[in-house]
């Protein structure tokens, strides 16, 4: 495994499952065939079609950005939210990211299917729980092998389904 850097993605997987982190992260594919998808693309497609902006800082990119009384509030659609918490912390690690880099962001989850919306702000709470995450990703990406796999919901859609289940 190359050098890691935890990255938005990496935050969404942990939050659905450690497993498939360490599977990522060790770049082990998926069945290729499988008509199935992957978590990465079921993260695109459960994003909203119509992005109206997307920009990239540093590694990140987001979908919607502007400048709202001294913010930068980025955005993200969503078509559901039933992956919230992982959408909440994926969003809120590009808010962090952002600090990082200088930039105090607010982020807002959108859901126009279901007419909601969430604002997400980086609390030192937040702060925490992400740095804490980002350390058990890394932590997880260096044992010699996967969590063993736990059966949850997401496993039908899962591109390792077989590797884990068969
Ligand atoms: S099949 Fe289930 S246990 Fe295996 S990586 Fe996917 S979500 Fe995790």
């Amino acid at each position: 495994m190359e050098d890691l850097n935890v990255n938005g993605t990496l935050i969404w997987y942990y939050y659905v499952c450690k497993r498939e982190v360490w599977l990522m992260a060790h770049s082990i594919s998926p069945d290729e065939d499988d008509e199935n998808i992957d978590l990465g693309r079921f993260i695109h497609e459960n994003s909203y079609g119509r992005k109206t902006k997307e920009i990239s800082i540093g590694n990140i990119k987001v979908d919607i950005v502007e400048e709202k009384d001294g913010y930068v509030m980025i955005g993200e659609m969503k078509k559901s939210s039933r992956y919230i918490e992982s959408a909440r912390n994926q969003l809120a690690y590009y808010l962090l990211q952002l600090e990082r880099n200088g930039i105090t962001a607010k982020g807002t989850l959108m859901f126009p299917k279901e007419k909601k919306r969430e604002e997400i702000e980086l609390t030192k709470e937040l702060v925490k729980k992400l740095e804490e995450a980002e350390k058990d990703i890394i932590k997880i990406c260096y044992e010699p092998f996967p969590p063993k796999p736990i059966k949850i919901n997401f496993c039908n859609k899962c591109a390792y389904r077989e590797f884990c289940w068969s």
